[in-house]
Order: structure tokens, then sequence, then C-alpha cells
């Protein structure tokens, strides 16, 4: 397992909300994240059908692009009753025109549900892959998950993409109404973030 050493690292996302739930992840240990866009970096297709296929290839490209360590973030919300859909489609359900809508992703979600005639709860858990890459090709992988079930309709206006309609096991709100800080010590993020800073950075 090879240590994060430079102080400085380059979070391989253009959606603000990762990069914001990653940087308030490792800020106590000292490490000084920049984003995508301050280094100007073009998103990559992400031709894979895995989180980690897809992970890698952002990690890489930007770490090759930036001559920084990148650690990509490639995350989604696998519905039991869709058969792990949207998974790594999750965000192309939000694609709109060339904007994302994610009430609309949502709407589509608790359609296929009610199209499948799926009984409740509609058991559904988060996963996030983070992938470490560095210029020289080297790279290491954490993935992390939460489980939880999709509720409906729509609940607070917490966090970012499909947080108000998943409810994490043990909880009665969703992310959407949960505070930032206890999301952040449960999700997905914050569980692939843990392994990440145990191994890179302890
Ligand atoms: P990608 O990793 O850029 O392919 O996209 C991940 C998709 O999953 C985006 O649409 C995100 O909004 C969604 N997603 C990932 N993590 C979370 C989360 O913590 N809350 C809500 N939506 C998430």
């Amino acid at each position: 397992m090879r240590k994060l050493t430079d102080d400085k690292l380059l979070v391989a996302t253009h959606n603000s909300g990762k990069l914001e739930e990653i940087q308030s992840l490792v800020r106590p240990f000292g490490v000084t994240v920049v984003g995508a866009d301050d280094f100007g970096l073009a998103e990559p297709d992400e031709t894979e059908s895995t989180f980690v296929g897809n992970a890698r290839i952002k990690a890489h490209t930007a770490a090759k692009a930036s001559g920084l360590p990148a650690l990509s973030d490639d995350s989604g919300i696998e519905i039991d009753a869709l058969n792990g859909a949207p998974g790594v489609y999750t965000a192309n359900w939000a694609e709109s025109g060339g904007t994302r809508d994610f009430v609309k992703a949502m709407t589509r979600a608790h359609d296929e549900l009610l199209a499948a005639g799926a009984e409740q709860p509609w058991h559904a858990r988060f996963c996030c892959t983070l992938v470490l890459a560095w210029p020289d090709g080297h790279e290491e992988v954490f993935p992390g998950v939460i489980e939880g079930r999709v509720v409906w309709p729509m609940r607070g206006a917490n966090g970012h993409g499909y947080d108000p309609i998943f409810q994490p096991d043990g909880y009665t709100v969703t992310f959407g109404e949960m505070d930032r800080w206890e999301k952040n010590r449960i999700s997905h993020r914050a569980d692939a973030v843990a392994k990440f800073v145990k191994a890179c950075l302890g």
C-alpha cells in the first residue's frame, strides 16, 4: 500500500457535492484538496460498466494531466427491486439536455418501482469506489457502502443527488433531511474515505 506523501491532493470530480464531502472528510489530516475545475480538467467518458472501472478512468486521467496524485469517486445507488439499477448509470438518469435534473432521476426510480410492482421496503444501497492514482500509474482502490431503502415522496433539502429518497438503515430520516455532519459520519463515501485515510494517510 503506497502512502500519500504530497500535501496536495487533486480530487478528480466536477461534482461540487462530492468535492465538499471529500474535502471535509480529509481536511483533519492536513491535506489540501484541489478540484478538477481548478485545473480546468475535462471530464473523461465513463465507458466502463463498474464503479471501479469508471473510477480508475477518472483518477488516472486526472493524475496524468495534473502531475498530482488524484482521487476519484465513482458512486451511485443500487435498488434491489430494479436489479441494481440505476447503479453505474445513476448520473445518467439525471441527464436532461446537458444539465442534471435529480427530481427527474428520483421520479424515474419511483416510477420504475411502481411499474415493477415492487413491494416495500424498497431495499437499496449507495456505493462509492474511490481510486487514488499517481502520475506514474500506481493506484489504490477503496470501496464503501451504506445500506438503506428508497422512500417516497422525496424528503429534505440537504445534500445532493438522490439524497431526498434514500433512508439509511437504522434512521427515520433521509440523507436529504440529515445534517451534513451526520451524513459524513455514516455515508458510503465516509466508509471509503476512512479506508483511504487509514491506508494512505495513517
Ligand atoms: P458519477 O460517480 O459521477 O458517475 O455519478 C454518481 C451519481 O450518484 C451522481 O448522480 C450522484 O448524484 C449520485 N450520488 C453519489 N453519491 C451520492 C450521495 O451521497 N447522495 C446522493 N446522490 C449520490
